[in-house]
């Protein structure tokens, strides 16, 4: 089947590092799920899986106009999808301690469902979104709607989340340059990692996740360098997302090391192993016993 219904236009670009394709980075995969020719590629400097030709800017706004949604949400409305995404505001409200001091912008964050739940703790709460059909059903339920970089600005928010947004972003570095120039201290990232994927897939089929509109595919690793670059550090993993903080000069932020490490193992690569134990002590035995 192929999902695509207008001709798109793609161009050549570089990984989130900023390392330009070569013939070194190795080819992860050649097609999307839905069987259209996608060139993935391992970048050979970050590892990061990223697409070196990915839709120019007009064509991927008509893919998101015209095929995402129908695609992706299946048609969602507004309500069914806000409802789907405040589910997620579970799992964020573990890892986020509010202040009623914070101004909370959830970026690309559609209906706003997953931000929707923390009205009442913090000082406010916004989405930005260029989906108006979405921004406008997160404005009736009480959530300020942004649809420029002008209106973030003008929100002044200190807090970020993202939720499944970061690997849309063809050049996520600038967008968290940017959030850095803003004086966002902190950022909640979600995002399907790899090793997550192949495990649910229960298998090494790269391929049954990939989309058209991904431009990166990241692990655990390749996100922490990412931000790292840009001076946002991980400071919790808790279920489905990342905490991020800013490291200002000067600033000593005591990360704590031992949390990061052991959670920056995938849970579900835990329980392979975990799993696998036995069949490795057998072996172990077969050999020396
Ligand atoms: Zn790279």
């Amino acid at each position: 089947m192929n999902e695509i219904t207008n001709n798109l236009k793609f161009v050549l670009n570089e990984c989130a590092c900023g390392f330009i394709t070569s013939f070194a980075d190795k080819v992860v995969s050649f097609k999307t799920r839905h069987n259209e020719m996608f060139l993935l590629k391992e970048c050979s400097k970050c590892k990061t899986v990223y697409a070196p030709f990915y839709p120019d800017e007009k064509s991927i706004e008509l893919y998101y106009r015209e095929n995402y949604r129908k695609i992706k949400h299946k048609d969602e409305s507004p309500d069914v999808l806000f409802e789907r995404q405040r589910k997620k505001s579970t799992s964020l409200r573990s890892i986020y301690t509010c202040s009623s001091r914070d101004r909370v912008i959830d970026f690309g964050g559609a209906c706003g469902g997953v931000v929707y739940e923390f009205i009442s703790a913090v000082e406010s709460v916004a989405v930005y979104d260029l989906d108006k059909n979405f921004t406008s059903y997160a404005n009736a339920k009480g959530l300020i709607a942004i649809s420029d970089i002008e209106g973030i600005l003008k929100f002044k928010p200190n807090i970020v989340v993202m939720s499944h947004v970061i690997e849309h972003l063809v050049r996520p570095g600038d967008t968290l340059e940017q959030f850095k120039k803003m004086g966002i201290h902190e950022i909640y990232i979600s995002t399907t990692f790899i090793e997550d994927s192949l495990w649910i897939n229960n298998e090494l089929s790269f391929e049954k996740f990939i989309h058209l509109a991904h431009k990166y595919y990241f692990n655990r690793f390749t996100l922490n360098k990412l931000l790292n670059k840009h001076s946002y550090f991980a400071r919790a993993y808790k279920k489905d997302w990342v905490h991020y903080q800013l490291k200002s000069d000067g600033e000593n932020l005591t990360l704590p090391i031992r949390s990061i490490i052991l959670n920056m193992i995938s849970p579900r690569l835990i329980l392979k192993f975990k799993f696998g134990v036995p069949n490795l002590i057998r072996k172990i035995l077969k050999r020396y016993v």
